[in-house]
């Protein structure tokens, strides 16, 4: 009985790859959590400025590399080009033992969708007096289904084309079957998707094998590609999980958003960029029923919030896959740039907060409405999340404060 109770508990701490959680060999210091060192995971997410709207997170790798999710709007590329470079000259130096790095230097880009908001910056981030050293790859769902008004036709072909410039680094999640021309103004086919063969390439940067597209951080932690374009990954494949999305508004961009997951040891960490939910082509509903396998019964220790805490999104069967109501501490973090009116939105908020157990919160590095609220935290400035070396314990730290917790599949 008592070992049944035990495997049972192991099934639930299921993830991507299980072998993470075995950290036996790592030593995990907890201590000082403030402070990015190697062997840590740490994840910051940028308050954007001005009158844009702007979303772009960095991620620093145990090993020292450095990963830019979304690179926020045309008017940001001073700002993120800054945050770069203080990333690598403050938190990458030599000091703290890594290895040397240029002061512009990234090893990845991820592109989640062609919206201005997260991409926008991307041609003025390549190219002239703010480019920055991308050293392995710009990871993107690829030029498939980009037509009519859900995108700006100017910005993908300026993407499209400088990504074709710099073809060696330009990493498709997804296909189409008709050949890859930019010139998507002057085009009115959508040049639907054929395929995601892009989300079953193993490691990216090496030969691994044709499992789940990822990013190997090190032994005991990766970034993996579990949805772009309504494909998703199912354990054993990629399949269509949502055909109904339409190239009509904004929103079908965004259910087009590509999702993964983020794991660290036992910490678990999802992102998705403007995915949607009920009330649009509910990419969230179908990515739970598809890709929920790699979340377990435990869901994630941070969930990085879809759409800016924006409503369409942060759907409740979604949220109850992610943040289950289980006495756990989990926390969900956003990026809202000052421009974001509206933002969070109270109906997203209380239903994110009624998710939350355990004293986890909702932090947001703005929120653009006045007044007082409980049960979320509003950074005014970056966030960041630091991980332990085993992924067992993590802060959440800004301008005015911190919070230490355990993960959920701490042991
Ligand atoms: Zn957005």
């Amino acid at each position: 009985m008592v070992f049944l109770l035990l495997l049972a508990c192991g099934s639930n701490n299921k993830t991507v790859d299980a072998s993470l959680a075995d950290s036996g060999n790592l030593e995990c210091n907890s201590a000082n959590l403030d402070q990015v060192i190697p062997g840590r995971l740490a994840v910051r997410l940028l308050k954007l400025t001005g009158v844009r709207l702007g979303e772009a997170t960095l991620i620093i790798t145990p090993s020292g590399e450095l990963v830019l999710l979304d690179v926020g709007g045309k008017s940001h590329v001073d700002e993120v080009a800054a945050a770069v470079e203080r990333v690598n000259t403050e938190l990458l130096t030599e000091a703290n033992g890594y290895a040397d790095r240029a002061s512009r230097e990234v090893d990845w880009v991820i592109l989640t969708h062609f919206h201005g908001d997260h991409a926008g910056a991307l041609p003025e981030l390549m190219v002239g007096p703010n480019a920055l050293q991308i050293k392995k790859g710009v990871i993107h769902r690829g030029f498939v289904d980009v037509e009519g008004a859900a995108v700006d036709d100017k910005l993908v072909d300026d993407i499209c084309q400088i990504l074709q410039t710099n073809a060696a680094i330009s990493l498709p999640l997804c296909e189409s079957l008709t050949p890859l021309t930019c010139d998507f103004a002057a085009s009115t086919s959508p040049r639907s998707a054929s395929g995601c063969p892009g989300l079953r390439m193993g490691a990216l940067g090496s030969a691994e094998s044709s499992a789940i597209t990822h990013l190997r951080f090190d032994t005991n932690s990766k970034l993996s590609f579990l949805a772009a374009n309504g494909f998703a990954n199912t354990e054993t494949e990629v399949t269509q999980v949502e055909s109904a999305i339409g190239y009509s508004d904004g929103d079908d961009e965004n259910a087009r958003s590509v999702a993964g997951v983020i794991e660290h040891g036992n910490f678990v960490y999802h992102f998705g960029g403007d995915m949607t939910g009920p009330g649009l082509p509910d990419m969230e509903q179908a990515y739970a029923d598809s890709a929920g396998w790699a979340y377990g019964n435990k869901g994630v220790d941070v969930y990085q919030v879809h759409h800016h805490v924006r409503n369409d999104a942060s759907g409740q069967g979604f949220l109850d896959m992610i943040l289950p109501k289980d006495g756990l501490v989990r926390n969900v973090v956003g990026g809202i740039s000052s421009a974001h009116l509206g933002s969070p939105q109270r109906i997203v908020v209380d239903r994110i907060v009624g998710n939350l157990s355990g004293g986890g919160m909702l932090f947001v590095t703005q929120k653009s409405v006045g007044g007082t609220d409980s049960g979320y935290v509003d950074a005014n400035g970056d966030l960041d999340i630091i991980v332990d070396e085993c992924g067992n314990n993590y802060r959440i730290q800004w301008e005015g404060g911190a919070q230490n917790y355990a993960s959920v599949r701490h042991p």
